[in-house]
């Protein structure tokens, strides 16, 4: 058996082996260490192998789901390998076994299995040349999605957007993804163009691949072709069900840089609560959640879908009906899935009830849409026959009290052959008359006619009553305490029970087949359906948050402009005591560039990511907070904010910021919102200062982005006398008597302090270091205002040579002048 196990391990030596022994799945040597380990099981060892003892540990089969869920959890990839031929006691050789499915995060659809609001999906990645391709898969929804790009920056955008739980990656080029997680590395062969060429070709039964657009582009190819060959790997049965390939495009989209995805929507992590992503959610469905992640990542630029979203969004409002849609959305089954599994044959009875459960909420919200005359855009059409149809031939079990009937698939009256399978298989009443009639036969003694899986149907006589039993009695096991019997007439009735169910199992499998075929013509409904309660979720979760006095934004193309009066940070107003002080934002192509100067803590980067967030959240489709707000076209958002470094991957801090902004730099464009927070501060201040200075006066003459420029650095408010599209803002504070008092008000001009000291007291630097800092501070203060002074005299020198007219000047006077200009310049430089 173990030259079995090692045979089948060494195929699939990378993933965690379950080998089906009887009724357990055993895992052994490195696996039991890992598994015991990961599933909290207890390690033991069997047989020995080179002297040492096996290590083992298993699993039952019969709760072995949950196990597994663990591990899907935690993104293990695994192996199921069962017995499949049939138990011979007297063969010398074991039980033929094979690996019958892996269970990798990324294809996983087995409903006990996934995780609610998490997309199980994968990414290809392959590089040829400049060109990366991508390849997307959601096994939910039987269509890949492909993209080419040529930066590393774009590919983890896409990674944040679509949040996959694998990675797949060829073998040689793991240098180039090393920065990603949850890589699969597949052999390189699998990414060959030609072979995938034909692969692609065969499965989606096309001549050549123009039909699907991407005959002249090799790296999608291999992408794509990567993808299938990984799911025939996984050993999926619904390969074929891949039946569309389409390109991602985002002409429609605006797209958010990784920093603005990572930093406001989504959260640096999935426990962060301070992400748009989390406040916006109050969706009540799996499919609702879903849906809002793949909103808050892909704002859309399409105005009547905008439009069509924002007027359900006031009707919801208007009416004060979110909570009672909130109430009927609660516990509606997961349809996006449902339809999947439908499509794909897998489904299973139980989900078929959770259906039928859900589609029972439909006329009640296809009448509260109706009064809102919003079916047009949500065109929830109640299924009543199919709810019919499902209880009528499903089985519920959580409504029957018989014992006998709790493994039912199909209802009674719907087979005349299974019921009649069933009436013969019925044993209670047998066993109950058995019971009484043996009773009768041995003086009224207690007996008990059990059952269990190993012996079968027997009579059971407590020791302590002494019986002496009838001669037909064979006794089949001695307990502690009691004796197990069995006679030929309950060896006979277990043999015609036995026969009629298994009958009955067979016909009824063979019947819900059937029946699941007779649904598939409720897909495309099931589809649309699923489609319009996860927007109708998603829109009342925006109308949730919007309903404290949100505006409806106003689009306008034609022009780039942010105008936003009285807005105000939602996540950051929420978490505050006090009020929060709204502020406007002002951006057009005349004024693109706001320099905001300001004491640390004063509100700088809470007011440049309330604008991104609002810009967001119209484009979203939403209310947003302010008390006005129009917006032109905006076709991406970046965002530079804080330090962070990846010194595991060999990058400073510094050098992870100039990276960002370079990328900033190259991808903006006149559309682009750009919020540059504190650039060039992790090196020396002139170096900093000099690359601060040269991003803005790019960023304002040549790029001309929207763009909101946080700095301490007080030069480049300079840059507004010198630049017209350029203008200083400030946070406004003010001392008094030695305590800061932040306003939180932005306004007009540069800030005329920094109040950087002050803060370090108010962060608790010790007074000593404090009153240091002050007398460094005066020092430094002192000599800048006398280094000043030449490079002032120096301008009043050359203003002073300009203004002389030499034609009318005198050799003499001409004289006098030089001698006064030299005396002036010893003077200074003094
Ligand atoms: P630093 O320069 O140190 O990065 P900052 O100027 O960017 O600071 P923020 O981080 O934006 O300051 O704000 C600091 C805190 O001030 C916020 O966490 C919030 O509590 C409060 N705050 C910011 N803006 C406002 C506002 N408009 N109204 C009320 N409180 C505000």
């Amino acid at each position: 058996m173990i030259a079995q196990y090692r045979k089948i391990k060494a195929e699939h030596s990378e993933y965690l082996l379950f080998y089906r022994m009887g009724d357990f799945y055993e895992l052994f040597f490195e696996d039991a260490i890992l598994g015991a380990d990961l599933l909290s099981i207890t390690l033991t060892k069997r047989g020995s192998a080179n002297g040492l003892p096996i290590p083992m540990a298993g699993i039952p089969h019969h709760s072995s789901k949950s196990y597994f869920q663990k591990l899907v959890d935690k993104n293990i990839t695994f192996a199921i390998c069962e017995q499949i031929g049939t138990v011979n006691k007297h063969a010398k050789t074991p039980i033929e076994r094979e690996v019958t499915k892996i269970i990798t995060p990324g294809t996983v659809l087995d409903e006990d299995f996934m995780q609610d609001t998490k997309t199980h999906a994968l990414i290809s990645l392959f590089l040829s040349g400049k060109t990366f391709g991508i390849g997307y898969l959601n096994l939910s929804q039987n269509k890949i999605e492909f993209t080419e790009c040529t930066n590393i920056e774009d590919i983890k955008r896409l990674i944040t957007l679509y949040d996959p739980s694998e990675i797949l990656i060829a073998e040689k080029q793991k240098e180039h993804f090393k920065s990603l997680h949850n890589l699969t590395i597949r052999p390189d062969w699998d990414f060959y163009q030609q072979a995938n060429y034909k692969k692609l070709c065969e499965h989606f039964n096309v001549s050549n691949l123009n039909a699907l657009s991407i005959e002249n582009k090799p790296v999608i190819v291999s992408v794509i072709g990567s993808i299938l060959k990984y799911i025939s790997f996984t050993k999926q049965d619904n390969i074929h069900k891949i039946n569309n390939i389409s390109e991602i495009v985002d002409h429609n989209e605006i797209k958010l840089d990784q920093a603005t995805l990572n930093h406001m929507i989504f959260g640096t992590n999935k426990n962060d609560t301070s992400s748009l992503y989390h406040f916006l959610n109050h969706t009540k469905t799996p499919m609702g959640e879903r849906l809002l992640r793949t909103w808050c990542g892909k704002p859309t630029l399409n105005h009547n879908e905008l439009y069509d979203r924002q007027k359900i969004i006031q009707q919801l409002i208007k009416n004060n009906s979110v909570l009672s849609f909130q109430n009927l959305l609660k516990g509606c089954h997961d349809l996006e899935r449902c339809s999947a599994r439908l499509q794909k044959k897998s489904i299973k009875p139980n989900e078929l009830l959770k259906l039928s459960n859900s589609l029972k909420k439909l006329p009640e919200l296809h009448q509260s849409l109706s009064s809102m005359h919003s079916l047009e855009y949500l065109r929830i059409i109640p299924l009543n026959e199919l709810v019919d149809i499902i209880d009528k031939t499903i089985f519920n079990y959580l409504e029957s009290e018989n014992t006998d009937q709790k493994h039912y698939i199909i209802n009674d009256g719907i087979n005349d052959e299974l019921d009649k399978f069933r009436q013969l298989s019925a044993h209670s009443t047998f066993i109950a008359t058995f019971e009484k009639q043996e009773q009768a036969r041995i003086n009224n003694f207690k007996i008990k006619v059990g059952y269990n899986k190993l012996q079968g149907y027997f009579i059971e006589i407590p020791k302590s009553q002494n019986v002496v039993v009838p001669e037909n009695y064979i006794r089949r096991q001695t307990l502690k305490s009691a004796e197990r019997y069995i006679t030929a007439e309950l060896e006979a009735f277990e043999k015609t029970i036995i026969t009629n169910q298994t009958k009955a199992k067979a016909l009824e499998q063979k019947l819900y087949e059937h029946f699941i075929d007779s649904l598939q013509c409720y897909v495309t409904n099931l589809i649309q359906l699923s489609d319009a309660i996860s927007k109708l979720d998603v829109l009342q979760s925006m109308a949730y948050c919007a309903k404290d006095h949100w505006v409806q934004p106003e689009f306008c193309d034609s022009s780039s402009i942010i105008d936003i009066r009285k807005g105000f940070h939602p996540i950051v107003a929420k978490s505050l005591d006090q009020g929060f002080i709204a502020n406007d934002t002002y951006l057009d192509s005349e004024q693109c560039l706001s320099i905001i100067t300001g004491p640390n803590m004063g509100g700088k980067s809470t007011y440049m990511r309330q604008t991104a967030l609002i810009v967001v959240l119209a484009y979203m489709g939403s209310m947003v907070p302010a008390k006005h707000c129009r917006l032109g076209k905006v076709d991406q958002i970046f965002t530079r904010i804080g330090a962070n470094d990846d010194i595991t991957k060999g990058q400073s801090t510094f050098m992870v910021e100039m990276q960002e902004t370079a990328f900033i730099m190259r991808n903006a464009t006149n559309q682009s919102l750009i919020i540059m927070d504190e650039i060039g501060r992790g090196t020396s201040t002139f170096d900093g200062l000099s690359i601060a200075y040269a991003c803005a006066s790019q960023i304002a003459n040549k790029i001309k982005s929207l763009c909101l420029f946080a700095t301490h650095y007080f030069e480049l408010t300079q840059l507004d006398s010198q630049y017209p599209s350029i203008s200083n803002w400030h946070v406004s504070a003010k001392e008094d008597q030695d305590e800061l008092i932040f306003l939180h008000k932005v306004l007009k001009g540069a800030a005329n302090k920094s109040y950087g000291i002050a803060v370090a007291q108010l962060a608790g630097i010790p007074a000593d270091t404090i009153l240091s800092a002050k007398e460094k501070l005066h020092q430094l203060e002192m000599k800048k205002s006398q280094l000043s002074t030449p490079s002032l005299s120096t301008n009043f020198i050359i203003s002073e040579i300009q203004s002389i007219d030499i034609n009318n000047l005198s050799p003499k006077e001409a004289w006098d002048y030089l001698s006064k200009l030299k005396e002036l310049i010893d003077e200074t430089v003094i």
